[in-house]
């Protein structure tokens, strides 16, 4: 039996969220996993976890979701609004629809997460957004063109937060990765810019394995409520850009 909050994460079938999902249930939290997959999240066989199916474009499936983990485990103490796709492509030929999914999973989506879970840490005066950017959202690069934009929303949001949410006690932590190994590149429809990242990343020596990006949210967030590390910019040493 533990006495550490519930933790929420989406996009925990896989990668990052999946890895962060296994480092908080590792220390003792109990966890709600959210995605689409939900046979993934299930196969963790994580204790004191409660999987939900939930697109993160539908504000009633989060909020849903989390109204019943809260029903068991208690008030969502961390947030991680990680779900998101990288259709990154040639914006010259990209059709629009890959821009519509992007904007609405990684814009809209990351705002019903929060949706879900602020009002209820003003009121308490405490808890933890993680919000989900990328060095794409540092700096642009030119076939990540809607991407870039979408993870620029994020840091830019999530500055506003942070100011807005700072006298309620409430964190709000950015994680900006660079090149890190996941299922990312599935969601990349255009096999020239696919071919051409994955030439990058030979080059650089592989990408950074998704258990460190989840151990620093981990130690960022079990520092005291007072002391906030406002951003996780991590990228492989060797990627330049
Ligand atoms: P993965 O593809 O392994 O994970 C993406 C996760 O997002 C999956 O769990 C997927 O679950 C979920 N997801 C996607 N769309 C939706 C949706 N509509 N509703 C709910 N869940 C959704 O890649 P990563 O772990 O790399 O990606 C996680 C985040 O990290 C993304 O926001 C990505 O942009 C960001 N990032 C990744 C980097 C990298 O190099 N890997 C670098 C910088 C940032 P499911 O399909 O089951 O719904």
């Amino acid at each position: 039996m533990t006495d550490k909050p519930l933790v929420a994460i989406t996009g925990a079938s896989s990668g990052i969220g999946e890895a962060t999902a296994r480092a908080f249930s590792a220390a003792g939290h109990p966890v709600l996993l959210m995605a689409r997959r939900i046979n993934r999240m299930e196969a963790m066989s994580l204790p004191r976890s409660m999987c939900r199916q939930v697109d993160v474009r539908d504000r009633e499936q989060i909020s849903r979701s989390v109204a019943e983990a809260e029903a068991e485990f208690g008030p969502v103490d961390m947030m991680f609004a990680n779900a998101g796709i990288a259709r990154l492509a040639d914006i010259g030929r990209q059709p629009p629809e890959e821009w519509d999914e992007m904007i609405d999973i990684n814009t809209k989506g990351v705002m019903n997460t929060v949706h879900a879970v602020m009002n209820s840490m003003m009121e308490r005066k405490t808890g933890t957004l993680v919000m989900m950017s990328s060095i794409a959202g540092r700096k642009v690069y030119p076939d990540h063109t809607v991407y870039c934009g979408t993870k620029f929303f994020v840091h830019a949001v999530s500055e506003s937060l942070r100011e807005y949410l700072a006298d309620y006690g409430v964190r709000v932590l950015v994680v900006s990765p660079g090149v890190i190994e996941t299922e990312v590149l599935t969601g990349v429809l255009d096999e020239e810019t696919k071919a051409a990242y994955k030439q990058n990343k030979v080059k650089i020596g592989g990408g950074i394995g998704a258990d460190i990006v989840g151990d620093l949210i981990l130690n960022a967030y079990q520092l005291p409520q007072n002391a906030l590390v406002q951003e996780i910019c991590l990228t492989p040493t060797r990627q330049k850009y």
